[in-house]
């Protein structure tokens, strides 16, 4: 029996249940039943978080349980503060008292700290990510001679990853994978869990793993929380992993009040560890769970939805499922094939602005109705580099790139070791970061001694200036910047400053910022607007430490403006949102889907890709554009590719094919005349069913004179797409890009360096680590690109 908490009067007359108005009958069951569990599987756009969000409301409205009370777990950041925003429009202020609506890592980062002693952690831990868990890993690996390129180190942090998102503690490993990463992965997963104890550190697989283990050792604390959470609603849940799906059972065996939405054809995290399977047994997981089908769809126009359904109905493991949408057909969905990625970006540019303009014959579109989706990260640059150029306003969601950039790490380490004295990575990044003459031989000795004596690296350097083991300069460069870390974790902790206040002094006195500014490197300017912009996101937190928990928690970059923008995300950040008008670039195989996932995971990976090419479809209300490139740059090397198998999976009558505007404009440098006619029809020809055909019709393609690699590999692989290995470099086609001195510059042999000479296609570069060498400039990747 749910006992009826009691709101002020006031809070009572605010409460309208206005969220029951736009429900249809099926999505109002979710509300008559409040108590057992519940699942609501629905295809995409069926409004089952709509339904979940009404069910929240419902339950403060009806009192069944204090708004502290209710649990929700949101896929992102930006879903949370979307469902708080709306619960605000119904429950009005009393949305400011629901702590706990949040990602399962935000929450359990609020568990962590509140029992972080009962799996040996300070309060204060840090969240380190994934570059510091490399490496720290790679300090445990060095210790242990063991050659890094025989055992990579991403191979031991994917093991470990693994591991935590099935829960596995090292004492837990199933017998078979002991012999994981040259049998020695479950001792590195030990040693490296002590360390990260050590440094009071936690890393995303610990936020989840600790919280279960605290769960699981510690009854009386489960059964608090199981008894406060009367009401537990998870959305996405067919995206759960198994450490989070334990974390889920385990608070929801107390009132077994849980409500759980999903839809299985957007399952697009199985490369994470997710497993689709939880929701395909949650009847059975919770006996007696009333299940609830939604198959309006009340986003996208009939020809999106044909279209999504058609091209998912491809996939063998799938529950399948009615989906139907109301109202007018709307445009086609739109198909065009680009020379290269700088001209799939320039297009792109321009059909945004024709919408925003409302020249296309439809109304205008806003900018912040529109959205490019992508696959990779790496296809924003080129879609970056023109919209600045054109002055187009966008934004990225859903990338740590901020957060990513060197001058921003370096700060935000300082901030670490600030707040927290146990953070040595943090102040292995900064110890000689402006130079303080710690060199490697010192930072050995520091390592070793901390390692040695169990103590952290903040203890060892000062042990190292009490004993005065290290020369002269250094000891008193060293001893500077003990003093300054710990006045200023004084400061901090007396609340003296504002944080604002607080973080400008630190990179001033630590002398980062004047390191920047007597750099005279092309970046240095950029590099000093961005440190200005990290300090201005600080003072929208009370203090440094809630700070460095957004950095590390919000991978989402937005920079909230308050003009409308364009959305640049990946097609995995875009789940559940919706935009009037959606481009999905890069539709080509190799790319999308991936070759690395086919590689991988072979038809299990494949249909995990087609699945998130159903999700990109499906964020779209009205128009779809679907593009895809012959030609496209990787990592400085022109590769070419045939377009995306799926473009086979579209239905014919839904799609409209368009010409490439270089075929327009008459811009046919890149194609020989005589071959303009042709050319459209390679880029996909129309077989004899309803289903396009990407196989190049031989006919068609004798005549082709098509010039570019990229047609060429197409007609030379005409009759066997599936057999097709994408990406073998054509950089011999193609001009050796340029570099100037002074660019910054990578290459995946010898890191980072800066251009000292460049002569016809070899360029001298400095590295940082390699020293001088003279390389082929093919090989380098330009600092826009690097990895
Ligand atoms: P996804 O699977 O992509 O996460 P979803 O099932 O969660 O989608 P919602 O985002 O909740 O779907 O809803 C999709 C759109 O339909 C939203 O714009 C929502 O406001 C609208 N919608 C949902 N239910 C209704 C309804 N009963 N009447 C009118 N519009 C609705
Ligand atoms: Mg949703």
């Amino acid at each position: 029996m749910v006992t009826k908490t009691s709101l002020s009067e006031e809070a009572r007359k605010k409460l309208k249940p206005s969220y029951m108005e736009a429900l249809n009958e099926r999505q109002l069951e979710a509300l008559s039943t409040l108590d057992g569990p519940l699942l609501m599987l629905a295809g995409a756009g069926t409004g089952k978080t709509r339904a979940l969000t009404a069910r929240v409301a419902h339950i403060v409205h009806t009192q069944n349980a204090k708004p502290n009370e209710i649990l929700a777990v949101t896929f992102t950041n930006k879903a949370a503060r979307e469902m708080k925003q709306r619960l605000g429009l119904h429950v009005g202020s009393l949305v400011e008292n629901m702590p706990w609506i949040g990602t399962f890592h935000s929450l359990s980062v609020k568990l962590l700290r509140r029992h972080a002693e009962l799996v040996g952690l300070k309060t204060n831990f840090t969240i380190i990510d994934t570059d510091d868990q490399i490496r720290l890993l790679k300090q445990l690996v060095k210790a242990e001679n063991i050659d890094e390129k025989k055992w990579p180190i991403k191979n031991l942090a994917f093991h470990i990853d693994s591991w935590k998102n099935r829960a596995f503690t090292p004492d837990k490993i199933p017998e078979a994978e002991h012999t994981f990463y040259n049998g020695r992965g479950s001792e590195f997963y030990t040693l490296y869990q002590e360390r990260l104890r050590i440094l009071n550190g936690a890393d995303f697989g610990d936020l989840m793993l600790h919280v279960v283990q605290i769960f699981q050792k510690n009854p009386d604390v489960l059964k608090k929380y199981q008894k406060w959470f009367r009401y537990i609603l998870v959305d996405e849940y067919q995206d759960t992993n198994i450490a989070q799906y334990f974390w889920l059972r385990l608070l929801a065996a107390g009132h077994k009040n849980i409500c759980c939405v999903g839809d299985d054809d957007q399952a697009i995290y199985g490369w994470r560890g997710a497993e689709v399977g939880n929701i395909l047994k949650f009847e059975s997981d919770f006996p007696g769970a009333k299940i609830i089908r939604l198959e309006q769809n009340y986003r996208s126009t009939p020809q999106i939805l044909d279209t999504a359904s058609n091209l998912i109905s491809e996939n063998q493991s799938r529950l399948g499922k009615t989906l139907f949408t109301k109202g007018s057909d709307g445009p086609r969905v739109r198909l065009i094939g680009h020379w290269d990625g700088d001209e799939e970006a320039r297009w792109i540019g321009e059909e945004i602005e024709s919408y925003e303009k409302g020249t296309r014959g439809y109304s205008p579109i806003p900018l912040d109705k529109q959205a490019v989706l992508v696959r990779t990260s790496f296809q924003m640059r080129a879609l970056e580099d023109r919209f600045l150029n054109i002055g187009l306003s966008y934004k990225i969601i859903g990338g740590p790139r901020f957060y990513e950039r060197q001058e921003i790490r370096d700060a935000i380490a300082y901030f670490r070791i600030t707040t927290n004295f146990d953070d040595s990575m943090a102040l292995e990044r900064i110890i000689n970061v402006p130079k303080r003459g710690i060199g490697e031989k010192a930072m050995r000795y520091l390592n070793i001694s901390s390692r040695n004596k169990n103590i952290s690296l903040l203890e060892s350097a000062k042990l190292a200036v009490a004993e005065g083991t290290l020369p002269t300069k250094q000891t008193s460069n060293l001893e500077k910047l003990i003093k300054n870390i710990e006045r200023w974790n004084f400061m901090n902790r007396a609340d003296e400053i504002s944080q604002v206040d607080m973080a400008e002094m630190i990179l001033e006195e630590s002398g980062y910022t004047e390191l920047w500014m007597n750099d005279l490197s092309p970046t240095a300017p950029g590099r000093l607007e961005n440190l200005k912009e990290l300090v201005k996101a600080i003072q929208e937190f009370n203090n440094l430490q809630g700070f460095l928990e957004h950095v590390s928690l919000v991978m989402e970059n937005e920079q909230e403006r308050n003009v409308s923008q364009v959305s640049i995300m990946t097609l995995h950040a875009a789940k559940g949102l919706e935009f009037s008008v959606v481009f999905l670039p890069g539709w080509e195989d190799g790319l999308f889907p991936s070759q690395r996932s086919m590689d991988e995971s072979g038809q299990k990976g494949l249909e995990e890709e087609r699945r998130l090419a159903y999700v990109g479809i499906t964020r779209t209300e009205l128009h779809c554009n679907i593009s895809f490139a012959a030609n496209r740059r990787f990592y400085n090397q022109w590769q070419s590719s045939p377009p995306s198998r799926f473009i086979d999976n579209l239905p014919r009558k839904n799609v409209e094919v368009l010409t490439p505007p270089s075929l327009i404009s008459g811009n046919l440098n890149a194609f020989e005349p005589s071959s303009v006619s042709n050319s459209c029809n390679n880029i996909s020809v129309f077989d004899e069913t309803d289903k396009f055909n990407t196989k190049i019709n031989s006919q068609n393609m004798k005549s082709s004179k098509y010039i570019a690699p990229g047609w060429q590999r197409l007609n030379q692989n005409k009759t066997d797409m599936t057999a097709f290995k994408p990406y073998k470099s054509v950089a011999n086609d193609m001009s050796p890009p340029d570099f100037d001195i002074g660019d910054e510059v990578f290459h995946q042999k010898f890191g980072y360096g800066i251009v000292h000479e460049t002569e016809a296609d070899t360029v001298i570069v400095a590295f940082k680590k390699a020293g001088i060498k003279k390389v082929k400039s093919n090989f380098l990747l330009d600092k826009d690109n690097f990895p």
